[in-house]
Order: C-alpha cells, then structure tokens, then sequence
C-alpha cells in the first residue's frame, strides 16, 4: 500500500496523527526533500528504508514505489504541507493507476495555513474578503493565461501566493496592474512554523525591498489584501442578533 502524506508547513509536530502513525510503520519513506523538515524522519522505524526524491525523476519515485510494493512492503510518500498544493501528486498517481496499484493521500496542514497562524490573521474577513485565492507567478511552470496575477488581482480578494519569492518586482508590477493600490497591506512569510520563521508585513510596493532588508529569497508565501488591515465587521455567527441552528437570537446576550 502506498499512501501520499502532507507534512505540515514545517514544525514536525504538525503532520496529522494519521500521517505519524504511517511514517513509524513504513518500509519505504520518499521525501520531497527540499522542504520537508527533516525531523519527521526520526518516527521511522530502525529498518525503514528513506530517499529524499529531491534527486529523482517521477520515473526513479515510481520505480522505488513498484519495488516496494512487489515486496509487500509499505510506502510513505511524504510531501511538504499538503499534498494537493503544487505537489506533483497527480503524475505520481496517475502512474501507479496504470499500475493497477492503490493508494490513499492523507492531507496535511498547507503552507497557507501555517504562514496565516504566524501572522495570526484571519483570511476571510467580513466586509473585507471571502474568498482566498491560492496562485503563483508563471515560472518554469507555465501558468495559465486566464489566471494572470493582474486579472486575479482585479478581485481584490485575498491572495496567497507561492513559489514566487525570486519574483517579486515583477509581482508587484502585476498587482498594480490588476488594480491593487501601492500601499495595500502585504506580508511576507518564511518558513512558516520552522525555527527560523520569519514575517514582515509591508505593502505591495515595498514587498521587494522588505525581501532583501530581511535576506527572503525562498522558501517564502506573500500575502495580499486588506485581511492585514485594521478593518472588517464583526461575524453574524457569533452576534446576539443572529439565530441559526445552533442558537436563537432571544436568547443572545450581549
Ligand atoms: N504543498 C505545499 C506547497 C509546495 S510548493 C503546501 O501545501 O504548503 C512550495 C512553495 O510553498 C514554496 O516555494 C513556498 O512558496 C511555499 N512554502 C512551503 N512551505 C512553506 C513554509 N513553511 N513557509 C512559507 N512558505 C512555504
């Protein structure tokens, strides 16, 4: 059995419960070696085999999964965060369907998420946006023309943007293109939950030089939108004046 495990953003105990418990039975563990945290391969056990895939072609990670699996043995393929964001899962199951060989992913805790908790903010604020948008800048990935920056941008929603750090006066010219005004609040976060987690919150404008002052060339989200402002409305969840399955707005009290 082969299962495809997100990793959490960094902080070894930030991978699930379930994504540990398959690390300390695996026979096999294939790690996307660049930015998994190399401590969540203590919990493997003594006779676990380990490749860091950073080295190897999909060709060479599904080779080393067939072996395992003709052995009756059990692989972890373990990816940085969560497994459907930017991981290249696809191609890998894909592959391993035309080998008419099952697997199961078990989610982890993205990047985003980690980098929202280091600024403890809060994404999806009333009156100011309701939808993030996960994205990057077109690098040796081609991105889709439909989804330009500047045109994403135009939604003034807030953006998470990865794999984009070594970009960053080119991202600017697109967000202002878009339509975002020079001084909308940004941040930048590095290594979200690691040790060495950094943040700097800055505005659009100055995201490429907060980079340099504070040495940030990967490994890094930036963070757009007003969700970094100071203002928003308070939820109807949690207001008096609002009844919903749970609670009857008569018996709110302020
Ligand atoms: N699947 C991963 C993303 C992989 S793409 C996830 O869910 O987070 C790799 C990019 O993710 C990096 O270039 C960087 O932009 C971002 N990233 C990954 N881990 C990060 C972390 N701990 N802090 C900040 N950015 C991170």
């Amino acid at each position: 059995m082969i299962f495809f495990v997100g990793a959490g953003p960094g902080a070894p105990d930030l991978i699930t419960v379930r994504g540990q418990r398959l690390l300390q039975t695996a026979d096999l563990i294939l790690y996307a070696g660049s930015l998994v945290n190399p401590e969540l391969l203590s919990y493997a056990k003594k006779t676990c085999t380990i490749f860091n895939s950073a080295s190897m072609t999909l060709e060479e990670v599904v080779a080393a999964m067939l072996h395992a699996e003709r052995e009756g043995k059990q692989t972890v393929r373990l990816h940085t965060g969560d497994p459907s964001i930017y991981g290249a899962i696809r191609e890998q199951m894909d592959a391993l369907d035309r080998y008419g060989i099952s697997y199961e992913v078990v989610p982890g805790v993205s990047s985003f998420c980690g980098a929202a908790a280091a600024l403890r903010a809060e994404y999806t604020l009333p009156g100011v946006s309701q939808t993030v948008i996960l994205t990057r800048m077109a690098g040796r990935t081609p991105v889709p023309e439909t989804e330009e920056i500047a045109g994403l941008a135009a939604h003034q929603a807030t953006m998470v943007i990865f794999l984009s750090t070594g970009m960053l006066p080119a991202l600017t010219q697109r967000l202002l293109a878009g339509g975002y005004s020079p001084d909308t609040p940004a941040a930048l976060v590095y290594k979200a939950t690691w040790e060495d987690e950094k943040t700097v919150r800055c505005t659009v404008q100055r995201l490429a030089q907060a980079a340099q002052e504070h040495a940030i060339t990967k490994t890094a989200l930036v963070l757009i939108g007003h969700f970094l402002g100071n203002d928003y409305e308070r939820s109807c969840l949690y207001h008096p004046a609002f009844s919903h399955e749970f609670r009857d707005a008569s018996e709110g009290k302020v």
